[in-house]
């Protein structure tokens, strides 16, 4: 069928697959920008200050230079869980190196008030038999989770040699030692025989690109350094200092919907700038059940995980033991409906017929999703612009109970840019549709650097085998064997979205690429090796199997509504998230890695 970019005009009043097609391409095409991922600025020079520091003071200290095992760049979950593997694999000499000034990577920088994990956080903080610790309620908040952060680095010993406030400025291979020179912005000239590299795939604020942003007077920060000397208040809430303020939040994604009721509780005034609306469903959070938790048998934090990526992979399970908005949202919209669907028509459909049914699945979810906005929002027309109207798993699915409530208070309005972004800012405030809406405060919930190098991301270039720069082996996306090492940058792994398998609980990622890398090292050194390198035909197979298996993925998106998931409407971006997931999903991933390591041949790596 044809689609037309005209306003299909009111919604019909039953399902009509033809309508619905022609209104999420009219409102795709709104927001759909040429530009894409360059419509973002970059926090680099006269925006460097959006990325600084809020949190630590910065202590001076003297340059290092010394030799460790394994040097790990970055302190977030992904670095600690191989940290804490590879200890547990009997490596000691462990250093972990991070710009901020403590362990928790996103958990560390991400305290705006209401920032809150949005899987559940017995799956999505790690090691918790381990710990022996339970959560103490579903979702946790942000403290709880940055204190686990400090509670495994502290019980696993990650501090002894970590040096935070420092961030790697760039490191070089060098071929006769076998070993990697890493310098930092500390002057320090660091020896290390193996280093991991894991920037996080969400880290770096990135601000919109709108004329007229270096203008605005009043007082600004990104919701990931958020400024509690000006709010006053913490992550909890209590922004008394916005009490005489009116405030502005740019952004309606997962981190707006957290700080949103925060805002509107404690601002004079609060604007909430809209581009796309997000689809918001019900949270169900609920402090952690005792009874349930002293029943919980060992074993059971790897099975709730393994069983969760299952659900939410479409890959079915006997039984659902999260049973939230993710899995039965995945159970409705992925394999297993079509599955209870093909037995219902007694086994026979066409690609088509399939293809047809789970856009009809689709919309029927989104109407729930519409549904509840109606029947919560109470003025009818900020409703209408709070709805969403594109395929639900366009986008991360987002949870919360008390962010469309917000919009029901006097003191919060929300600015529908309709697809098209802010005008421009002036010296007073923001301009949308040629109106002027002066603010005293605003505040980016803009999110992060997606679909850009991997290098300029991780803010350091890697000098490889024979001068090789990632930058430039990489400079049509990760070229890599399983995500893990790339030829020419021996005893390099890279714990990043690059060619791995992505479940939606990242922690899930992390922990079975911890797995298998200690598994390599652990070969490594039974070996006596002193090297440790992806073979260049290996890696070929692997670009090969990631290009093939990304096509299905790349298609569901084509008329997806832009975002940063298929790098702003860009599917052919190489550094996409859509390049950077194995297309037949995680679970498959994981049992290819686990096949891999039970053959023990270690096929694709050398050891030497
Ligand atoms: P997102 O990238 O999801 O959202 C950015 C927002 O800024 C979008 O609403 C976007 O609009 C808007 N925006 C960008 N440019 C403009 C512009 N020029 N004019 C107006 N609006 C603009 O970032 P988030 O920080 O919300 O979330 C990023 C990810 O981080 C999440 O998806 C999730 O994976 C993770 N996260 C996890 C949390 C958790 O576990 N607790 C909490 C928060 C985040 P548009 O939609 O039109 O692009």
């Amino acid at each position: 069928m044809t689609v037309s970019l005209k306003d299909p005009g009111p919604q019909p009043d039953s399902y009509d697959p033809d309508w619905v097609r022609a209104k999420h391409a009219f409102e795709r095409a709104k927001r759909l920008r040429t530009d894409a991922v360059d419509q973002f600025i970059e926090v680099t020079a006269e925006f460097s200050h959006y990325a600084d520091d809020p949190y630590t003071d910065y202590v001076e200290r003297d340059p290092l230079s010394d030799e460790v095992e394994v040097l790990i760049v970055g302190a977030g979950l992904g670095s600690l869980l191989a940290a804490v593997r590879l200890r547990q694999a009997g490596f000691d000499d462990i250093r972990i190196v991070d710009k901020a000034g403590d362990v928790g990577g996103t958990w560390y920088w991400n305290r705006y008030p209401g920032a809150q994990c949005d899987i559940e956080s017995y799956i999505y903080m790690p090691l918790l038999e381990e710990l022996d610790y339970i959560p103490s309620r579903r979702y946790a908040f942000g403290p709880e989770i940055r204190k686990h952060c400090i509670a495994i680095a502290e019980h696993f010993d990650l501090y002894d040699n970590a040096l935070f406030q420092t961030a790697v400025t760039g490191m070089t291979w060098d071929e006769p030692a076998r070993k990697w020179s890493v310098r930092t912005d500390r002057g320090d000239t660091i020896t290390s025989t193996i280093v991991l590299v894991s920037p996080g795939p969400l880290s770096r604020p990135k601000l919109p690109g709108i004329p007229g942003i270096n203008e605005f007077e009043g007082h600004t920060f990104h919701t990931s350094r958020w400024d509690y000397s000006y709010t006053g208040g913490d992550e909890s809430g209590e922004l008394t200092g916005l009490s005489d303020k009116v405030v502005g939040i740019i952004g309606t994604g997962a981190t707006s919907l957290q700080c949103v009721p925060h805002l509107g509780r404690w601002a004079e005034k609060l604007y909430v700038f809209q581009r796309t609306p997000a689809a918001v469903d019900t949270r169900g959070d609920h402090p952690t059940d005792p009874e349930w938790a002293a029943n919980l048998q060992p074993g059971w934090q790897r099975e709730r995980m393994e069983n969760f990526t299952r659900m939410t992979a479409g890959a079915g399970a006997d039984v659902d033991l999260v049973n939230d908005g993710w899995t039965q949202v995945s159970d409705e919209l992925t394999a297993p409906a079509v599955m209870r669907e093909l037995e219902r028509r007694g086994g026979n459909m066409t690609m088509e017929e399939i293809g047809d049914f789970l856009f009809e699945e689709d919309y029927k979810s989104m109407e729930k999703v519409r549904d509840r906005i109606s029947s919560i929002v109470a003025d009818p027309e900020t409703a209408e612009k709070l709805k969403p109207w594109y395929k639900r798993l366009c986008k991360r699915l987002s949870f919360h109970d008390a962010y469309l409530q917000t919009f029901n208070r006097d003191n919060v309005e929300l600015v529908d840019t309709d697809g098209k972004g802010l005008d421009r800012l002036t010296t007073d405030g923001v301009v949308v549709g040629g109106v002027e809406y002066k603010v005293d405060a605003l505040v980016f919930a803009t999110g992060f650097e997606v679909g850009t190098s991997y290098t300029r991301r991780s803010g350091f270039d890697i000098v490889g085998r024979n001068g090789t720069r990632l930058s430039d082996k990489w400079d049509k996306g990760p070229r890599t064997f399983h995500g893990l090492q790339s030829h020419d940058f021996p005893n390099c792994f890279f714990l990043g979205y690059t060619q791995t398998g992505i479940a939606h609980n990242y922690v899930h990622t992390a922990e079975e690429r911890a797995r298998h890398l200690t598994y390599i090292l652990t070969e490594w050194r039974n070996r006596g090796g002193t090297l440790v390198e992806a073979d260049q035909e290996a890696e070929d197979q692997w670009v090969q199997t990631m290009t093939e298996s990304t096509e299905m993925g790349k298609q569901f998106f084509v008329d997806c509504t832009p975002s940063y998931l298929d790098s702003e409407g860009d599917t052919g971006n190489p550094d996409s998230l859509l390049s950077a997931g194995y297309g037949g999903g995680p679970v498959a991933f994981f049992e290819i890695l686990e096949k891999w390591r039970a053959a023990g041949t270690l096929d694709g790596v050398t050891i030497a």
